[in-house]
């Protein structure tokens, strides 16, 4: 007898083939070599380094016992409290009603592609998670090209090719910044002038801001004050916050993408159901604010602004081209300059780069291949977070209190950063 077709295996086309996201996968690597007794300097995984602020903490501990499934939109006084963080940070009118959360920006992202049938446009490189989502849905992606030379910021003419084909086609275009996986950000003549070629083409414009409390001079703006209304904000407390695992994000919406909003809570209502109880009511405390997260932030920006500017400087002594980081805690160096070097050792690709850098040197960083880059971009992404951030902070706000952080600072609070750097060093030496 004939054995059908085995259905176990009839795994939707859409996501056959996909890898896990890749910095999960760079992340259980180094974990696995940890775990055989390497020492593994992880600069793959983009989790931020420093610890919830304690009042937060508190938060969340004065809410354990909260138990109730919460409106599919949050919170409402969470949202409020999210609408008026928006208003006091963007000089915005945003209503508690313009505020959806979710579990994560990242599943935010995920159901305003299924809720919107249109393109996905992103610059190249963008953040690991946007393409596959959209693979998923089954939307297509076009990737906007950007220049190392020009900070890889996307212009606004380069968006207005792309979309003067085509010109009532529905799209998303993504922006993030300052951006991962470069740690650059846009001026406010850019913004504008990306914003005018979204409202031509009335573009859905994602703008994913959550690294915008890490602008290291702390005046990061929204395109939202240029395109209010197509524009939602995508923000959480993932990456200035420290609480990546407490799994909360939020999208505020312009009044006239009230409809895109329902329908997304629509999908939310039948998957998730509605966002953690106790982290809702603990985020309320984050995003109230008040002068002891304004002080953390204050401190977190210029331990990663010292740090960021510390790296950038060693890799471009090393021949590294690499730009200088505004915000986040992110670097894109290319290694070209060691590309006939690499090829001798048969290193062709991104990924055999960091593959033997991680087998040579136990340093984890990520290709630029998982970047939306073809194979033999010679580039990569360094998360500079394998350092201690509560003895950081402490550090800066102790003895740096009043001097800037300089490259002292560095060597007493990210001694496995200056190692990762030493050890690269030599390594590039050694092809
Ligand atoms: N957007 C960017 C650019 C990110 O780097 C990340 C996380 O790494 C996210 C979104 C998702 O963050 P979360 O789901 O924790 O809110």
């Amino acid at each position: 007898m004939d054995i059908p077709n085995d259905h176990r295996y009839a795994i939707n086309l859409n996501v056959r083939g996909i890898q896990p996201s890749a910095t999960l996968r760079i992340n259980e690597l180094s974990n696995q070599l940890k775990a055989e007794g390497r020492d593994i300097i992880k600069l793959g995984l983009g989790q931020s380094p420093f610890p919830v602020p304690q009042r937060v903490v508190e938060a969340l501990q004065h809410n354990a016992h909260e138990k109730d499934y919460l409106p599919v939109k949050g919170l409402k006084p969470l949202r409020e409290a999210i609408a008026g963080y928006i208003n006091r940070s963007e000089r915005m009118r945003c209503s508690w009603e313009d505020v959806l959360i979710g579990p994560g920006s990242k599943e935010l992202l995920f159901i305003l592609q299924l809720a919107y049938y249109g393109d996905l446009l992103i610059p190249r490189p963008s953040w690991v998670s946007y393409a596959p989502q959209a693979r998923i849905i089954g939307r297509s992606v076009h990737w906007l090209p950007t220049h190392a030379e020009n900070n890889w910021q996307l212009t606004a003419d380069e968006l207005d090719i792309i979309c003067r084909d085509d010109p009532s086609r529905p799209r998303i275009l993504i922006l993030n910044y300052p951006s991962n996986p470069t740690g650059c950000t846009y001026t406010d003549d850019q913004l504008l002038a990306i914003a005018n070629v979204a409202r031509k083409y009335r573009l859905i414009l994602l703008s994913d801001e959550i690294y915008g409390e890490v602008q290291f001079d702390g005046r990061h703006k929204s395109i939202a004050r240029y395109y209010p209304e197509g524009t939602i904000i995508s923000t959480g407390m993932s990456k200035w916050l420290g609480a990546g695992g407490w799994r909360l994000g939020t999208f505020i919406f312009p009044p006239e993408l009230r409809p895109l909003q329902d329908a997304m809570a629509i999908i939310a209502s039948e998957t998730y159901t509605a966002t953690s109880a106790p982290i809702q009511y603990a985020a309320i405390t984050a995003f109230n604010g008040g002068d002891d997260i304004d002080q953390y932030l204050h401190q977190s920006r210029r331990v990663l602004k010292v740090i960021g500017e510390f790296m950038h400087r060693r890799l471009t002594e090393m021949n590294v081209d690499v730009r200088k980081p505004e915000g986040a805690f992110y670097l894109f160096p290319d290694f070209g300059a060691y590309r006939d070097a690499l090829e001798k050792q048969d290193i062709r690709t991104s990924a055999d780069f960091c593959k033997r850098l991680l087998e040579d040197t136990g340093i984890a960083i990520l290709p630029a291949s998982d970047f939306g880059f073809p194979p033999d971009q010679p580039s990569a992404r360094l998360a500079f977070v394998d350092f201690d951030g509560t003895e950081a902070l402490k550090l800066a706000a102790s003895d740096y209190a009043d001097r800037e952080p300089d490259d002292d600072f560095v060597r007493q609070a990210g001694p496995r950063l200056v190692n990762a750097m030493d050890k690269l060093e030599v390594w590039l030496k050694s092809l």
